[in-house]
């Protein structure tokens, strides 16, 4: 059977960890001078785009290449494949070229899933499916928790995460949350009714999410506070009177934090808009770990991958 990465909803405990020590041994090859080893040799990966993207495009495409598969990259505009016959189309003349992986980002949730269905041969991964789900980005930040709390001897399982800003818009936060919650964590989502109604809690079947309207409340006492940005694209109403006065309210300073959570660490999945979800203070002070999240963006992608598509041992030294 193919497998695939679509979510991490559904993933266990055990599963997270296999991706994540997979990736943490990627880690090493990415610090070697020749970054390459020979896993996928052999092997196609196409990484079909259908919405902008840099640092996962980027690092999809710098994954397969350090595992030797042949990548070829597919920017395709949205407005194009609005059907769901046009997007079976589209993925059939891709099948043709018989790839071993199938990366995809579309602006519809639900796409990579409608795909895999219709492919035999070729697993799939979700590179972000409208404001559904994220997986790789949140294996990354879960990576860059894990490292985090490795380092000081705490466990990654165990902690209290708090997402704040656009919740309901955030295919990261998703992602994330379900991973934390099949960690054990506790998880807070924190921001305006508007961008996190009551309701969204109750998505995740779980009575460790806890929902908080003011953000001194909502930062009380995280290990991890991860901030997002304002989906403006997927907001087809107006869910804040304008950036200013959301960031006067929802801004996460060096200042809050230090006065509600002194301990804890932040995350930003980027791309990031300094003043308006976090303060450049702490987007470049010590608390923050963003710079460490798009680095282990390339291991992690690495890591899945290779865990869809190997046929060789991991790190063998590349003989051109
Ligand atoms: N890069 C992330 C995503 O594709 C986060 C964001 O765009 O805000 O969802």
């Amino acid at each position: 059977m193919v497998d695939h990465l679509l979510g991490i909803e559904g993933l266990s405990k055990n599963e997270i960890h296999r991706y994540l020590e997979s990736a943490q041994s990627f880690v090493e090859v990415s610090e070697r001078d020749i970054k390459k080893v020979p896993t996928l040799r052999g092997k196609t990966i196409v990484n079909i785009f259908f919405e902008p993207s840099t640092r996962t495009l980027a690092s999809f495409d710098i994954a397969g290449k350090r595992l030797s598969a042949d990548t070829i990259n597919v920017s395709a505009g949205a407005s194009s494949v609005k059907k769901g016959e046009t997007l079976l189309d589209t993925v059939r003349t891709l099948e043709s070229m018989n790839p071993d992986v199938l990366v995809i980002r579309h602006s519809e949730s639900g796409a990579p899933h409608f795909v895999a269905q219709h492919l035999s041969r070729a697993s799939v991964v979700n590179a972000g499916d409208g404001a559904h789900e994220h997986p790789t980005q949140a294996l990354l930040d879960l990576l860059t928790l894990r490292q985090h709390f490795a380092e000081s001897g705490r466990d990654i399982e165990g902690i209290k995460i708090g997402f704040v800003g656009d919740v309901r818009h955030s295919r990261v936060a998703r992602s994330n949350i379900w991973g934390h919650l099949a960690l054990g964590n506790r998880v807070r989502l924190i921001g305006p009714t508007t961008l996190v109604p009551r309701d969204l809690a109750t998505v995740f079947r779980s009575d460790r999410v806890e929902v908080a309207h003011s953000l001194q409340e909502g930062l009380d006492g995280l290990d991890v506070v991860v901030c997002l940005r304002m989906q403006l694209e997927r907001q087809d109403e107006h869910f804040i009177p304008n950036l200013d006065e959301y960031s006067k309210e929802y801004c996460v300073s060096e200042r809050v934090l230090a006065r509600c959570c002194p301990q804890s660490v932040v995350l930003h999945p980027g791309p990031m808009n300094r003043g308006t979800e976090v303060t450049g203070d702490v987007a470049d002070g010590p608390r923050s770990l963003i710079r460490r999240q798009v680095n282990n963006g390339v291991a992690v992608r690495m890591a899945v991958l290779y865990l869809l598509a190997r046929t060789a041992e991991p790190h063998e030294v590349f003989e051109p």
